[in-house]
């Protein structure tokens, strides 16, 4: 992987990339199927995945025609991973199972172990047969919508596939590692004002927050639309939050902290509720919720911003699912991605039937969908909300921050850079775009704000 690391930042051409030999073996962040049943009985918040999460070598696949043997330089860690390294819901072992049942290129993936990661940045060092579009020496990120384009139920919308997946989580081989296998309809081309890292950060919950509220399946947000997003400083809420700023809408975003309500004014989103110090409890207990509190939220944002929020930006789920379907604007849409907090849903149907509401579901994003995110950021109109940089040893410890609500944005993964900071290829857009808008979220961490 040395070699490899160096013909990269020496700029070497495509052709002697091309020539390096591929190592049979390469460090990956992995789970092992031997202990999927490691937390039984353990309380979900108690789970550590610096336990579950090991980074070791593992045996360098096969490449499929379709697909190119990726040099990641850096990865980021999605909610995803913290699911896999918990094995909740469920063990993704049977993912794996599943795909390896489905062909012979897939039957690779059903292994003892499970490479995590789904997102990154890197160069491709070779490509299969089938491969057009792309060649040795291409800098690109990655987007983790893992189809088959064979499938005719993959050509409407890919995200409709019936054997779509999530590359890293419902596929193995993924980002967290010093090399990926990728579908060749999964790349994109790398912006070149960002860093590795800050390149890394953006494909799963950029892409997910555009589908979710700009592309024709989701909210399809106008300009002038009031826009509530829980967990507004979060992975997706913050990509949220910058795609409804940039579009014409008025976000209202919520926070769990002063620090976080700094950070969200800080990135120009004016109206701010802090739940924690708002106390709200919708849940009075285990089966019953507080019509009041709804109520309650629902006067807070007509105090802000003097309607009701056309769209609802729901992913907690279970703890917040009532209130998202109450406060909407009658015709409003409430748009789910998720469920952290628990998927068993409860609202009050009269709220959604006699006020003509409708709960719109997204998941991740297709290839068109992740071009168009990958696009905006490359013309500098989002920028990557990366707030802490970690090694790829330190891949637990990174998990565990998320599983803990500990981190705000997204946390990156240096896979193959050596040191944060390197893969700039236009230091002059870099520059016109601002230093201080590319690093809100680091400087927040750092305690500069
Ligand atoms: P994240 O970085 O941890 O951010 C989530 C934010 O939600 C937290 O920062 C927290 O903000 C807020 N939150 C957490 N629990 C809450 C609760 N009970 N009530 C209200 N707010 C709560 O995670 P993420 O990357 O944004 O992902 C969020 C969820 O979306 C995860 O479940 C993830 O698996 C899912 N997801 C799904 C897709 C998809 O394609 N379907 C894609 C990406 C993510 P505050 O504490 O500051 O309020």
């Amino acid at each position: 992987m040395q070699e490899i690391l160096e013909a990269i930042q020496e700029g070497a051409p495509g052709d002697e990339i091309a020539a390096l030999p591929i190592p049979e073996s390469y460090r990956a962040a992995h789970v092992l199927r031997s202990e999927q049943d490691m937390w039984e009985g353990v309380p979900s918040e108690e789970k550590d995945p610096r336990k579950s999460l090991h980074v070791g070598e593992v045996p360098t696949p096969e490449l499929a025609p379709d697909e190119v043997y990726l040099a990641v330089m850096a990865s980021s860690i999605n909610f995803n991973t913290v699911w896999t390294s918990i094995f909740e819901p469920l063990p993704t072992f049977g993912f794996l199972d599943r795909l390896g049942r489905e062909s012979v290129w897939g039957a690779r993936h059903a292994r003892d172990y499970h490479v995590v990661g789904s997102d990154a940045s890197g160069v491709v060092l070779r490509v299969g047969s089938a491969v057009r579009n792309w060649k040795p020496g291409d800098r690109v990120v990655v987007h983790c919508n893992y189809v088959d384009d064979q499938d005719p139920s993959a050509h409407d919308d890919s995200m409709l596939a019936a054997n779509q997946r999530i590359w890293g989580f419902e596929s193995n081989f993924g980002g967290l590692a010093e090399l990926a296998i990728v579908k060749a309809n999964q790349l994109m081309p790398k912006p070149e004002h960002l860093t590795w890292e800050e390149a890394a950060v953006n494909g799963l919950c950029a892409s997910t927050s555009y589908r979710m509220l700009v592309g024709r399946h989701g909210a399809r947000m106008k300009q002038g639309d009031v826009v509530f997003i829980w967990g507004a400083t979060g992975g997706i809420g913050a990509y949220a939050t910058q795609l409804v700023l940039n579009g014409g809408g008025t976000p209202v975003g919520v926070v769990s902290s002063p620090d976080r309500a700094r950070l969200l004014n800080a990135m120009g989103c004016e109206h701010v509720i802090d739940r924690k110090a708002e106390g709200y409890r919708f849940w009075k207990d285990e089966h019953t919720q507080d019509e009041s509190e709804w109520r309650r939220l629902g006067k807070k944002v007509r105090e802000l911003v003097g309607e009701d929020p056309d769209i609802v930006f729901e992913h907690p789920g279970r703890q917040t699912m009532g209130a998202s379907v109450f406060i909407a604007k009658r015709g409003g849409t409430i748009v789910t991605c998720a469920a952290t907090s628990g998927y068993m849903i409860e609202y009050d149907n009269r709220h959604l039937w006699m006020k003509l509401k409708r709960i719109v579901s997204s998941h991740f994003a297709n290839y068109q969908e992740a071009w168009e995110m990958n696009r905006l950021i490359d013309k500098g109109a989002i920028h990557p909300v990366m707030s802490a940089v970690y090694t790829l040893d330190q891949v637990g410890e990174a998990a565990r921050a998320v599983h803990r609500n500990e981190a705000e944005g997204k946390l990156a993964v240096l896979c193959l850079a050596p040191e944060p900071g390197q893969g700039v290829a236009d230091p002059e857009k870099r520059e016109r775009i601002g230093e201080d808008r590319l690093t809100l979220f680091q400087r927040h961490a750092r305690g500069e704000l």
